[in-house]
């Protein structure tokens, strides 16, 4: 039996961030467990003070008699999930944070927040009925009235606070409808059997939305369930091409964990966290469905937490933050999309919810399953060695849906042969054609703004920022190109006339960003109806839903966009994806830049032909015979991994090794250079002692590929190894020696891996 007990006090103070030992007493031996919440002496003055156990021993660290004992355990206090303590422990030691910063992250904050009854929106009116209000609002152009009516083809009930968050729908939308006896608002108890709110619609099955899973899908189904059965947990990995039917697949996997008395975390990006999404799933699981944003408050998302532990919802679907439900019978963790960047965290604990999903699924017992068109790197090599289980799907699911075919166009000939414009010959005809055949049309461009920026003729000279190492980007308001952006801090200047180094006129545009699109689009094809869908458009609360939902109901041919636009979104009336410079991406500064682009360009491409009707994508670059450009071309993810994995080998970056980066930012120049030399000096210096060469490696330092920002002038450091426990010791060692330099302040330390 334990007779000690690491404590973590809960103080946000970096010298208080280890734990102590204290000494169990008899009493609470039996009782006592990691992640009990404790009350315990501390300090000279022995103030009581409250702590976590992170962890039990039977040996003291400390002369006996100077060991403290636990004054008591805390009883009817919010606590801490023991396993989350733990996840937040390994999350410490293996991304480097404080205890405080890994434990804020995995415990919801304790948030008051009023019992309420939940309101619910019922709608009192018949299928025909509403589809003639749905055609008025239409009419009028009411935009949220048209969305809060077509939600009602799929049901008859929903709770108010969907409606608020995931569709941006306010009371003052629903008031009218409401006085005119359409709607009701009205408060029911939450734990209502959600059978009688989603009405059965006539195709329906109990158990899913009338579809029989193919033999593909099937396949995947019944293996990982007769292994479930059977006992085996391990991680699988469905590297399903885009429309494959993966989500059906989850769908089933999550029912079947269900009925085994068990508890479900599904991840998916936040951008797909549309109404769509949501609606797909409540349609199927009903109120045993719990969504997370990060739009909710503290407040909400505690009592979405409180729900799960208290056992009131078995299924969790929500961004990275999700991995923390306090589930106590956690059974199956799903990530969909698992090549996302958004699930690594950019803020300390700098985690990737992959490696936490992993090791939280080894704690509670549970299986995880990670889904992807275009699987990362790091994860297809782990499936093809064998440590996931690999399932392959290259058909779409929809019967007569087939991948589009793709074409590339090669710019520099577009130009020799006397074509200027942004959109290749090919390309216009074939906006023509299906502008004429009443088709839907989406562009691609991974740059917002209108160009990219204002260079003088006579100096050379671009217009910077004058607080990072970037150029301003040309932005048009109230139709004038008027306004300097920069998209890092977002400093804005009004366009100047003169040029700010030489005082010359002669200051011209260049490059191309999704405004100016718009632009050329509404030129070349003054008959179309066209969207944009870009970080601008999208500010304001609720106007990436709205654009979505109206390019849904084919209220716009053409929807041209950012990166925003290629992600998960189901558009059956589209039948051309045009990417207007698919090497934008390829020529960034770090080495994940060619699967970043080929990710890219997969998935856009896979917007294209959703449903019947044939697809078609144009590639449209400058280099037509880069391997990824021609990987994502031929859609074959082995042929790209196989020359990547290729370069990544020779030049040694992951998932080969694993790469540790130091980031010194310093507002002094000066300070920088000095802290960056040291640094690199004494990881060298402790390199040749600890006779490690060959297994590090340590490049720099180099400026950070914006080396200013927001006026931080920043350097950074590159350490790989294979040896993940030499680089937790570089880290740990710098960052002492590093802060004990830093006394007033002045640098920012920052370790991160990739
Ligand atoms: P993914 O998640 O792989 O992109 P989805 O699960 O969203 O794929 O499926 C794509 C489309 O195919 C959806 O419209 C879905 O309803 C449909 N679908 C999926 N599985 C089947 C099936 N077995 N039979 C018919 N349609 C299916
Ligand atoms: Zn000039
Ligand atoms: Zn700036």
């Amino acid at each position: 039996m334990a007779e000690f007990a690491d404590v973590i006090i809960d103080i946000s103070h970096e010298k208080v961030d280890r734990p102590f030992q204290y000494r169990i007493p008899r009493r609470l031996q039996e009782v006592l467990c990691v992640g009990c919440q404790v009350e315990v002496p501390f300090g000279m003055g022995n103030h009581i003070r409250r702590g976590f156990v992170v962890g039990v021993s039977d040996r003291a660290e400390y002369a006996i008699e100077k060991i403290k004992e636990i004054a008591g355990i805390l009883e009817g206090s919010v606590s801490a999930e023991s396993q989350l303590i733990q996840v937040a422990w390994w999350m410490k030691e293996r991304y480097g944070s404080t205890m405080n910063q890994a434990l804020k992250t995995v415990l919801p904050v304790k948030q008051q927040v009023k019992p309420q009854k939940k309101q619910w929106v019922f709608c009192l009116v018949g299928q025909d009925e509403l589809a003639a209000l749905v055609q008025e609002a239409v009419k009028k152009k009411y935009r949220a009235r048209e969305r809060l009516l077509r939600a009602f083809f799929e049901t008859n009930g929903i709770p108010l606070g969907l409606l608020a968050n995931q569709m941006n729908i306010s009371r003052s939308t629903i008031k009218p409808l409401e006085e005119k006896g359409i709607l009701l608002v009205d408060a029911r108890p939450l734990a209502r059997n959600p059978a009688e709110v989603y009405v059965e619609k006539g195709k329906r099955r109990q158990t899913g939305e009338g579809l029989v899973l193919n033999p593909q899908q099937q396949r995947v189904v019944s293996q990982i369930q007769k292994e479930y059965g059977e006992g085996i947990r391990k991680t699988y990995l469905i590297h399903g091409i885009t429309g494959s039917g993966k989500t059906e697949i989850y769908m089933e996997l999550i029912d079947y964990v269900r009925s085994q008395g068990k508890q479900i975390i599904l991840l998916i990006p936040e951008i797909a966290l549309t109404y769509q999404t949501v609606m797909r799933f409540c349609r199927r699981f009903g109120s045993q469905v719990s969504f997370i944003n990060s739009r909710l408050s503290a407040g909400e998302r505690y009592e979405q937490f409180e729900r799960a532990k208290k056992g009131e919802i078995p299924i969790m679907i929500g961004p990275r933050s999700a991995l923390f439900t306090p589930f106590r019978n956690l059974g199956l963790i799903i990530i969909d999309e698992e090549h996302e960047g958004a699930y690594k965290s950019e803020i300390t604990p700098r985690y990737h919810a992959r490696e936490v999903a992993l090791y939280r699924a080894s704690l509670s017992g549970a299986s995880v399953v990670l889904g992807s068109a275009t699987p990362s790197l790091e994860s297809y090599q782990k499936a093809m060695h064998g440590i996931y289980s690999y399932f392959k799907i290259n058909r779409r699911a929809k019967k007569n849906s087939v991948l589009p075919r793709i074409q590339v166009v090669d710019m520099r000939r577009e130009l020799q042969e006397g074509n200027r414009s942004i959109f290749s010959r090919s390309l216009a005809a074939m906006i023509d054609e299906r502008l004429g055949r009443k088709e839907q049309v989406m562009l691609f461009l991974n740059r917002r703004g209108y160009s990219r920026f204002l260079s003088c003729r006579n100096c050379g000279e671009a217009i910077k920022c004058p607080h990072c190492d970037v150029t301003l980007t040309l932005h048009r308001e109230m139709g004038q190109e008027n306004q300097l952006i920069c998209h890092y801090c977002g400093y804005r200047i009004p366009r100047p006339k003169l040029c700010p180094s030489c005082a010359s006129p002669y200051l011209a545009p260049f490059g191309t960003g999704t405004q100016k699109v718009e632009t050329m689009v509404r030129e070349v094809f003054p008959d179309a109806r066209v969207l944009r869908m870009d970080l601008d458009t999208t500010a304001k609360k609720g106007g990436h839903e709205e654009i979505i939902s109206a390019f849904g109901a084919h209220e716009a041919d053409i929807l041209i966009g950012t990166q925003m636009i290629v992600k998960g979104h189901d558009f059956p009336a589209v039948t051309l994806v045009g990417i207007l410079a698919a090497d934008l991406s390829l020529y960034a500064s770090d080495y994940q830049c060619s699967e970043r682009t080929f990710q890219l360009l997969t998935q856009a491409a896979g917007r294209a032909g959703r449903d019947e009707r044939q697809g078609d994508v144009i590639i449209q670059t400058y280099s037509p015979k880069h391997y990824c450009i021609e990987a994502a071309a031929a859609q074959d993810y082995e042929r790209f991994f196989k020359r990547e994995l290729e370069y990544r080998r020779l030049l040694h970056y992951p998932p080969v090794c694993t790469m540790m980066t130091l980031l010194v930012g310093s507002g002094e120049e000066a300070f920088v250079d000095a802290a960056a030399g040291k640094a690199y000096q004494q990881i060298t210096a402790w390199e040749r002692a600890a006779k490690t060469r060959g297994e590090l490696q340590v490049i720099g330092p180099v400026n950070a590929p914006v080396y200013k920002l927001n006026d931080i002038y920043r350097k950074i450091i590159y350490m790989k190894s294979e040896n993940y426990a030499i680089l937790i010791q570089i880290r740990t060692r710098t960052e002492e020696m590093l802060n004990a330099a830093n006394v007033d302040g002045q640098l920012t330390i920052q370790f991160d891996f990739c």
